[in-house]
């Protein structure tokens, strides 16, 4: 089978090649790919900015049928609508693993860089890490659910967001606009924040629910923050853009005794206004990935339309055009990228 691989450690490096179709062992399904999603991560990979043990399949949020059942799966059919946690490999004894953070195991490896991935026909992953897709969820719609449950894990799990709290989010990209909808969801208010580049993000941000958009590089982001919530600051700020300014601004933009929440990744040390956090009495709060909890609730919130996946997919291209949709995701030209193999 074709698959779009990380062939060895560097910049670039990542080829179109035929790879063997891999077997499932015992406790594992094989899923054949509907569609993955392009993300961040990838062109990070892509770009050696990510840890990866090449020669690897990419792809890390994907749907998918059941195709094969290994020894002792059960609960499962052929031909089942599915996705699934990244997270395929995990001691399953520590701390982390106990509570669902599995992201957290100091043994976890995940699909798309640390084992193959779904840029391709099929891909094994545990069964523990499979959902069946709800009967009301679009199966080319729930490639979305890693990253929904992402947006759920930083808006449910590690922060808490109650209704008609005052909700900064800062960085339109896939993560900030389910983000934008998980808070919805939950009754916040957003003002969403993005940059000159991020026209048709910031129109997708209002369409999807935010109050108000600024953007940074015509506003003061802290100044329209401030105003929008009729003067003391916003509760809660999802700094979502990965960008030191963009830090900076949710610092300033916060209430006191007000919440940071850090769901974007910086990628490099960086200088911020720390002095903040001690002065407002902040709650700094860092989320990574999702937990084993996130997934059932980002199916229901996806399934029920309180996180549309539709309007978020700008490309749905072959997987033999993955330039293309790395171009376009790494260019921000596109909102979310989906590879479909060809049938
Ligand atoms: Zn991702
Ligand atoms: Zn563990």
């Amino acid at each position: 089978m074709k698959a779009v691989v990380k062939i060895r450690p560097g910049p670039g490096n990542v080829e179109f090649v035929e790879m063997p179709e891999p077997q499932p062992g015992p406790g594992q399904v094989r899923i054949a790919v509907a569609a993955a999603g392009i993300c961040g991560t990838d062109i990070h990979i892509l770009r050696e900015e990510f840890p990866s043990r090449p020669p690897v399949i990419l792809g890390h949020e994907f749907s998918g049928r059941i195709d094969r059942l290994g020894d002792g799966v059960e609960g499962f059919a052929l031909g089942d609508p599915v996705v699934a946690m990244p997270a395929a490999i995990r001691c399953g004894r520590c701390r982390y693993c106990l509570t669902g953070d599995v992201l957290m195991c100091e043994r976890r490896r995940s699909i798309g860089h640390g084992v193959h991935g779904a840029f391709t026909r099929y891909v094994v992953v545990p069964a523990e890490m499979v959902h069946r897709v709800p009967a009301a969820l679009d199966l080319r719609h729930a490639a979305l659910a890693e990253p929904t449950a992402v947006a759920v894990h930083a808006v449910f799990e590690r922060a808490r967001v109650t209704a008609g709290d005052t909700v900064l989010v800062s960085g339109v990209g896939p993560i900030g606009l389910l983000v934008l909808q998980v808070v919805r969801a939950q009754g916040g208010r957003v003002l969403a924040a993005g940059t000159a580049r991020d026209t048709r993000r910031l129109d997708l941000a209002r369409r999807l629910g935010a109050e108000a958009t600024v953007d940074v590089d015509a506003q003061d982001l802290v100044a329209a923050a401030r105003e929008w919530s009729g003067g003391p600051g916003v509760d809660v700020a999802f700094e979502c853009a990965g960008a030191p300014r963009s830090l900076d601004a949710c610092l300033g933009a916060l209430r006191r005794i007000g919440t940071l929440v850090q769901v974007g990744l910086m990628g490099r040390r960086i200088e911020c206004d720390y002095e903040q956090v001690a002065m407002h009495e902040l709650r700094v709060v860092g989320t990574y990935g999702s937990s084993l909890l996130s997934w059932p609730r980002a199916l229901a919130l996806l399934a029920q339309r309180l996180v549309q996946a539709d309007p978020m997919i700008s490309d749905v291209l072959p997987m033999t055009a993955w330039e293309e949709g790395f171009r376009k995701t790494a260019a921000q030209e596109s909102i979310k990228v989906l590879l479909a193999p060809e049938s």
